[in-house]
């Protein structure tokens, strides 16, 4: 089934719709500080890489959405970019980090203050964590069974609790395994 690609045309539209928590958390954290961290850029970058956005669409959007000068961009940040797209230095594409990964503490490492990176599901206190769900329109008999799956350690299935009650009837398919396979079975789902 075809699922549309992700350009900086649908993107404001797709957030809300198909993108899992932890990258819409980041996508809010670059619209409210127009900048972020080094992990959160890393993560952000490698998922909307493997939802197909293009490297040059990836450059551009980000240069237009950071703060930073654009010849600051262009040395700080245009270089990584295209190394996770592996046009230059190893010359190797790098995958999309997976649930785990985001989860581990270990590169990336736990999320701190000012920080926009890493699972919600894992890295959040219940008390943001229902304020999150509530913002996400998650249902409170949803957040409630989600905050009992975290409590549990069981975060890769709040994570699958999160998908249903946002997308309801749905198989939630390789939900809680990888970003981009959550946002690919949410754009099976839409028809998108
Ligand atoms: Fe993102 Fe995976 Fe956490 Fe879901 S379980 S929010 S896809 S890291």
């Amino acid at each position: 089934q075809h699922v549309e690609r992700l350009t900086p045309h649908n993107i404001d539209k797709v957030v809300p719709r198909s993108f899992p928590p932890c990258m819409r958390r980041l996508m809010e954290g670059l619209r409210s500080e127009r900048h972020l961290k080094h992990w959160g850029r890393l993560q952000i970058w490698l998922f909307l890489k493997g939802a197909g956005m293009s490297m040059e669409e990836e450059l551009s959007y980000f240069k237009q959405n950071m703060t930073l000068k654009a010849t600051a961009f262009d040395k700080e940040h245009a270089y990584h970019i295209k190394h996770i797209y592996g046009k230059v230095g190893h010359m190797k594409s790098k995958p999309p980090y997976g649930c785990a990964k985001l989860m581990s503490g270990d590169a990336p490492p736990n999320p701190g203050p000012g920080d926009y990176h890493g699972c919600p599901f894992k890295h959040f206190d219940p008390g943001p964590l229902s304020q999150l769900m509530r913002r996400y329109n998650v249902p409170d008999g949803s957040t409630k069974k989600i905050l009992d799956l975290v409590k549990g350690h069981h975060y890769q299935l709040g994570c699958v609790e999160y998908f249903r009650a946002t997308h309801p009837d749905s198989a939630a398919d390789g939900v809680g395994n990888h970003p981009n396979a959550f946002y690919t079975e949410s754009c099976k789902y839409w028809g998108a």
